[in-house]
């Protein structure tokens, strides 16, 4: 439901007070400009520290310094099963059953990873569909892929891109793409939220769409997860990978999830590269001949548990089980809605500065991201906001990425935010 917002210090107060959640910004380190804490909105990038991270990690120094090798059995949360430590809480973020869910590695590794599994090219079926301009990580996977299957990707890619003078994509024009090209495409892959616009795009739809025309469909959610609910299982998504540094704030350089659907949990057809870790767990120490993968996304692991990444991870993933993704859907609605609302607002107010926010207004075409095409000074702008103490993020070509999140942003910063680049576009 639409709110009606104000653009007043008053009314964003209100806001604040009335905020169920707004006790947990205390459980943050909010980083600091030019020595004084700044507005941060870019949790989309890298989330801020949990204060309890600190203490997770520290536990497991004090282990491997007292205990050594023997931490992987004794340690306070033992090393060898560490990973089940994390399975139910990151499985309840995106959605899935724990056997779905599996953390491990990096994201862009296990993009590599599951297409291994999940992108089979055979026959006429060779194409992958994903999002123009997708985040180059992913375009630099999906490419490599093709070429590892000896397809050139400027035939065998394809790309969805906004209608001519718009910046988003229609829901309709993705589902037409695969009808027309129903029997050309083995895979469907795109960012579940789109990096640049902040566009959250409808993964149950285009899952169905591509179940219809015999397609898999696979998701990088590394803007999503932890953004907004997600619900991979009844959505029935085949494979899915995130990271969690950005909204899932563990830490620079964190490990990543990846979901793959109960349906191919124990299905021996899908080839994939092994490694011990994801060998029947009663069997894996035997040091024995012959991989046999254990059920669900526990067999896809390659490698023994990062421990201290991993750390991190569980200290923020007990937050967000706290909290619970509705509860924090429902706060981040109205304080991206309020950031939505007043960035609109900057743009009507100062048409010379030609700037536009290109996120969708429809509160279900996003999560927490609202994206701005910051015009030809945008650089500037985007400058002077850092000069303030307002921390964004700047987007090649040409965009500023304002990402208020729900567990330790304020109405009030937004307002800030609003009043703050006013100043700025007001001196010209
Ligand atoms: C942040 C991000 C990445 C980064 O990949 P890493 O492997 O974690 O370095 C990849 N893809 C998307 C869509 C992202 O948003």
């Amino acid at each position: 439901m639409p709110m009606n917002f104000e653009a007043s210090r008053a009314f964003a107060q209100q806001m604040d007070q009335e905020d169920p959640l707004s006790s947990y910004r205390d459980r943050f380190h909010i980083p600091k400009l030019h020595g004084k804490p700044c507005i941060y909105l870019t949790g989309n990038s890298l989330g801020a520290m949990p204060k309890s991270a600190r203490e997770y990690i520290e536990t497991e120094l004090n282990d491997w310094a007292e205990m050594g090798v023997e931490g992987h059995f004794e340690a306070v949360r033992p090393w060898k099963p560490y990973h089940h430590f994390l399975k139910e809480k990151a499985a309840r973020v995106v959605g899935a059953l724990p056997s779905e869910v599996v953390v491990m590695n990096n994201l862009t590794s296990n993009l590599h990873f599951m297409m291994v599994s999940f992108f089979r090219p055979q026959g006429k079926r060779t194409k992958i569909v994903c999002e123009g301009g997708a985040f180059p990580s992913d375009q630099y996977a999906l490419e490599s892929q093709l070429k590892f299957h000896g397809l050139d990707p400027n035939e065998h890619l394809i790309e969805l891109h906004p209608r001519a003078g718009e910046h988003t994509l229609h829901l309709e024009d993705v589902l037409s793409t695969l009808e027309s090209h129903r029997d050309e495409i083995a895979l469907v892959m795109m960012g579940g939220v789109n990096y640049y616009t902040g566009q959250f795009f409808d993964l149950k739809s285009i899952t169905e769409k591509a179940h219809e025309i015999g397609a898999v469909a696979g998701f990088d959610l590394a803007h999503a997860a932890g953004n907004l609910p997600l619900q991979l299982h009844d959505w029935n998504v085949d494979f899915a990978v995130w990271c969690s540094y950005k909204y899932l704030n563990s830490g620079p350089g964190g490990t990543s999830g990846c979901f793959v659907h109960q349906r191919h949990e124990n299905n021996p057809e899908l080839p994939r590269f092994a490694g011990w870790w994801g060998h029947k767990e009663d069997e894996r120490f035997l040091m024995k001949k012959g991989f046999i993968p254990m059920v669900g996304a526990d067999g896809w692991q390659l490698s023994n548990a990062q421990i201290l990444p991993m750390a991190a991870h569980l200290a923020s993933l007990e937050i967000f089980d706290e909290v619970g993704m509705n509860r924090l859907r429902e706060k981040s609605l109205k304080l991206s809605g309020f950031a939505h609302f007043l960035l609109n607002r900057v743009a009507t107010e100062f048409p010379n500065a030609q700037i536009e926010v290109i996120t969708p207004a429809n509160e279900h075409e996003r999560g927490c991201q609202v994206s701005l095409l910051a015009g030809p000074r945008g650089k500037e702008l985007f400058n002077a906001l850092h000069t303030k103490g307002v921390l964004t993020d700047w987007r090649e070509p040409n965009v500023i990425r304002f990402a208020p999140v729900p567990l330790y942003n304020r109405f009030e910063e937004v307002f800030e935010v609003y009043e703050v680049m006013h100043g700025i576009l007001a001196e010209g």
